[in-house]
């Protein structure tokens, strides 16, 4: 059940549409299912504003209608109190959806939305010990020594062999053991670029200056991989966007469009009756991300959650938000009306302006 707030308290609008008199003095009142979802539905000690609210008393005064409004935990329960007639419409954030168009009717869009991705800010991202010992146990670097053995291994076995029958040659020792293992000590030397002697003879010394470069190559070869393995590891876990959700705890209300977006994408879906809920739950790491509609996310990373949340990615579904009514509803034609008429005499710019350019700074 939700609860009744009069809309009473509301100050009188100044400039009173001529028909709205004729209309007030039947009293009529209309039931608006409404739920809260800033900044489009605030509530503050008991009192509703919001964009939405804004909007809907504009549209009540266009129409010369009272109001009351009856505040529902979720979505659903909004949209099931307006099919069920409990309410005359419903105002919110409700996204226009193919599935709600079945069983209910929508007015003109109110406002362009889409879903985006909310994260934590993170500190500044840093190698941990952690991160760099975890480099010693990825694929990319026991390929690395791979091609190092093999590096080491060759020009060994060819400078023992050119050297070998050199009496005043690199090798103390010609024979195979423990000669190899002289020559192995300087080609792993030069390898890491400190080689501290040379073979002697002609052959040997062009496969050592081949050598030495081949060295250089393999140095930043090295430095490639284990750089790129640490980045990769960086940023492996971490959202960016729509494409890294699948398998992640992802917080958002319940039956709403982002709840059917990250069912359908895999998604550990946490779902909570506020927006509010899920914001909590990203920040005491409950959830890894939180996928709502981008002007509530935006509102929420610019005000109370700012230096603690920042979205992510592109706005990646769009969607639009109406009015809602129950099929054929006596009222819908009247609303539409009514919001024309404040596209054109500029009252919803105001409107917008006032909740989406000067409040929010990212708008
Ligand atoms: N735009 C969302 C929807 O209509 C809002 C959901 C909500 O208010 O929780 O599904």
């Amino acid at each position: 059940m939700g609860c009744l707030l009069p809309a009473t308290a509301q100050p009188a609008t100044p400039s009173v549409n001529p028909r709205s008199v004729e209309a007030r003095s039947s009293a009529k009142v209309i039931k608006v299912a409404t739920r809260v979802v800033p900044p489009f539905v605030i509530e503050e000690n008991k009192r509703l504003t919001g964009f939405s609210i804004d909007l809907w008393r504009s549209i009540a005064n266009e129409m010369g209608v009272q109001t009351t409004f009856v505040v529902q935990p979720d979505v659903n329960q909004l949209l099931q109190t307006v099919q069920s007639r409990q309410a005359d419409l419903g105002i919110a954030a409700v996204s226009i959806t193919s599935d709600r168009y079945k069983s209910l009717d929508f007015s003109q869009p109110i406002l362009e939305s889409g879903l985006q991705i909310l994260v934590r800010d993170e500190s500044a991202s840093h190698f941990s010990p952690l991160s760099i010992m975890a480099v010693f146990f990825s694929p990319a670097l026991w390929q690395v020594l791979g091609v190092m053995v093999l590096l080491i291994l060759i020009p060994a076995h060819i400078i023992w062999w050119l050297e070998r029958r050199n009496p005043q040659g690199m090798l103390s020792n010609t024979a195979y053991f423990p000669g190899i293992f002289q020559a192995c000590w300087w080609s792993a030397a030069t390898l890491a670029t400190q080689a501290d002697e040379m073979p002697k003879s002609a052959a040997s010394r062009v496969i050592a200056v081949i050598w030495m470069f081949t060295s250089v190559v393999f140095v930043a070869y090295f430095t490639a991989t284990v750089t790129t393995s640490l980045t990769i590891q960086q940023l492996r876990g971490t959202i960016n966007g729509p494409e890294d959700l699948p398998n992640k705890r992802v917080a958002t209300t319940a039956g709403s469009t982002s709840a059917v977006y990250l069912a359908e994408h895999n998604a550990e879906v946490l779902e909570f009756p506020r927006i509010d809920e899920a914001y909590t739950a990203l920040l005491q790491k409950k959830a890894d991300a939180v996928v709502f509609d981008s002007p509530v996310l935006l509102y929420y990373a610019a005000q109370a959650g700012r230096g603690k949340v920042h979205t992510v990615g592109p706005v990646f579904r769009r969607e639009s938000y109406g009015i809602v009514f129950p099929p054929n509803s006596p009222h819908e034609k009247a609303v539409n009306e009514a919001l024309l008429t404040l596209r054109e005499n500029g009252t919803y710019q105001d409107l917008y302006d006032k909740w989406f350019t000067s409040k929010s700074p990212q708008d």
